[in-house]
């Protein structure tokens, strides 16, 4: 029995030093894929059932792996964050999808995604100003999404940086509403120009009673706020028309479009590429 307990012991050991090893392999092969050009940007449309349009697009990070393929952002974000990556490879983001942005018609909006860590980088503000600088993106068409996870962490900096991002003109999304622990007083404590509704709830809208109920509720407080309200995750046309009998004003998911890559989303746009 004795040699038995070892002997679990040891594999169990064994177990952890290759997941280890695996983690370290994926670290190593992170820190070198933003230098050797492995990252890609996806980008996903926003359609407004007001106007039915397209009226902006969400930067989605993609790493092309030589070897294991594509791996998924929610794999590898929260890696780069750990390992203090994140700052950098926000960085390239923020450049790279207001470059692209910059060539889509005028009033077609660019989203892009911040990670909480990202502000607890001091430049992050003026990261976004020469960022918007450098490819003439007007602010006004920047929208920045954050997770309420970025006020419950150092509420008064976070606080101030989200001001001073404001003040520059670009627009402030809540991303993932619905999933955190107390949403409703974030967005009393801060001037958000768009709620976006995850994806969870739309999911389960025609078949939920409560989800569907809770949808309601936020598009009603969005419309109490005076502010767009997105449904994140729309995969069929019977949840759009219910979205639509509901009031909705924006959504995104795969039945619009899946997120695509950038010569892609500009042909759509019905961007003229000159040679
Ligand atoms: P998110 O910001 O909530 O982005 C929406 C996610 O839902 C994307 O996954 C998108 O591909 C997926 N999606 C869109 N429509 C549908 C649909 O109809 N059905 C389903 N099932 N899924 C849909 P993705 O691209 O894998 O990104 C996952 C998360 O990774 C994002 O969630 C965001 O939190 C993070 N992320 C992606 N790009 C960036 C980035 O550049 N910076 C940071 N900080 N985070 C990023
Ligand atoms: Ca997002
Ligand atoms: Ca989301």
């Amino acid at each position: 029995a004795k040699a038995d307990g070892k002997g679990a012991f040891h594999f169990f050991e064994q177990a952890m030093d290759e997941a280890l090893q695996a983690r370290r392999a994926l670290e190593l092969d992170l820190r070198l894929a933003l230098a050797e050009g492995q990252f890609e940007l996806y980008y996903q449309p926003l359609y407004s059932l007001g106007v039915d349009q397209v009226t902006g697009c969400e930067a989605l990070l993609r790493w092309r792996h030589p070897v294991r393929g594509m791996v998924s952002p929610a794999d590898f974000i929260p890696l780069a964050e750990e390992i203090g990556l994140i700052n950098a490879l926000g960085e390239w983001v923020l450049r790279e999808a207001c470059r692209e942005a910059a060539g889509w018609p005028q009033p077609v909006r660019l989203a892009v995604n911040l990670s909480p860590a990202q502000f607890r980088d001091r430049h992050l503000v003026s990261t976004v100003v020469s960022a918007l600088a450098a490819s003439g993106l007007a602010a006004e068409r920047l929208e920045l999404e954050i997770t309420e996870s970025v006020l419950l962490q150092d509420t008064a900096g976070n606080m101030s940086i989200l001001h001073d991002l404001k003040a520059l003109g670009v627009r402030i999304s809540m991303d993932d509403f619905g999933t955190g622990y107390s949403s409703l007083s974030y967005l009393r404590s801060f001037p958000f120009d768009k709620i976006k509704i995850d994806q969870t709830f739309v999911r389960d809208i025609l078949d939920d009673a409560d989800a569907l109920a809770i949808i309601k509720a936020v598009l009603d407080l969005g419309a109490s706020l005076g502010i767009t309200t997105t449904a994140e995750g729309v995969e069929s046309v019977e949840q759009l028309d219910e979205l639509r009998r509901q009031g909705c004003g924006e959504i995104q998911g795969y039945f619009i479009s899946r997120p695509k890559p950038a010569a892609e989303i500009a042909a759509m746009l019905g961007v003229v590429v000159e040679n």
